[in-house]
């Protein structure tokens, strides 16, 4: 490692900065190209403080529910083992089960409960709270605006939105989204730890306070959390901000970022830059 490798490191990291702002609609970042037009309005946003407000009075254009890839740069599926093809059918077998499930308060309010997306062999998966309305009516989890911006962190981390496994603490909505109880994540938390089991990921990152607690049990504010990296059985999890308070505090996205490079160091990939990846 000499001058020149950690000069080369740097800047490839400030344009995988620069790209990670500009994907998740950063502020003030000077007049940046903007790769693809859906991509782009949604990162020309002013420096308003209050995003949800702006997001919620009368959006222009629907936002597209998947972001495009900023990187063709993908850990696409290999052909399946055996043990992976039974923890699929398994997994889809654990879904029928979640789907008649009673066993707390919360069946009760729910349109149909919310199991996961994406990839079943995902090296990294995102566990998040719980199903908001979107999600209650779509029936998969981090489809409304929480979601779309947890799809620009997946594409600025160099993945394809479904090359990774994301679900929840809880699979039923809680009335009016607020927080779920101990008991109801308690009675829910088997088929999420059967389901982390199944998938196996190298890295699971929880979004927020909620999937902190319900993963390792520990209480205490996100904002002292996150960046440290935990175990949930022999799994290292990186605690970060939900990006639903990301929409609420972008200047946080830098921390963020700081936690998902940290992730792709663990699995041992970089970045991609800010052109065409390598
Ligand atoms: N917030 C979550 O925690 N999970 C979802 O699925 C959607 C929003
Ligand atoms: Fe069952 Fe979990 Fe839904 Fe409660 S939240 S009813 S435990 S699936």
């Amino acid at each position: 490692m000499n001058e020149r490798e950690d000069l080369l490191r740097l800047v490839s990291e400030l344009r995988a900065h620069a790209e990670w702002q500009l994907a998740t609609g950063a502020t003030g970042s000077p007049r940046g190209e903007r790769r693809t037009p859906a991509a782009g309005r949604r990162a020309t946003s002013s420096s308003a403080p209050n995003v949800e407000q702006r997001a919620s009075a009368a959006a222009p254009s629907p936002a597209p529910t998947v972001a495009p890839p900023l990187s063709p740069a993908s850990p696409g599926p290999a052909v399946l083992t055996p043990e992976r093809e039974a923890a699929k059918l398994r997994l889809l077998e654990l879904a029928a089960e979640v789907k008649s499930c009673t066993k707390c308060a919360l069946y009760a309010g729910r349109k149909q409960t919310v199991f996961a997306r994406g990839n079943p062999a995902a090296e990294l998966c995102f566990v998040g709270e719980g199903p908001g309305a979107d999600e209650d009516a779509e029936g998969f989890p981090f489809v409304g605006k929480a979601g779309q911006l947890l799809d620009r962190m997946i594409a600025a981390m160099g993945y394809q939105r479904d090359d990774v496994y994301v679900c929840n603490i809880v699979k039923c909505r809680p009335p009016n989204n607020r927080k779920p109880e101990p008991d109801e994540m308690g009675k829910c938390m088997p088929y999420l730890r059967e389901q982390l089991d199944l998938v196996a990921p190298k890295v699971i990152v929880a979004l927020g306070a909620t999937a902190v607690e319900g993963l390792l049990g520990v209480g205490g504010g996100i904002t002292r959390l996150r960046g440290q990296w935990k175990v949930y059985r022999a799994i290292p999890v990186m605690p970060t901000f939900h990006p639903a308070y990301l929409l609420r505090t972008p200047e946080a996205k830098r921390e963020v970022w700081a936690d998902l490079q940290a992730v792709l160091k663990q699995l041992g990939r970089t970045p991609p830059p800010a052109g065409r990846s390598a």
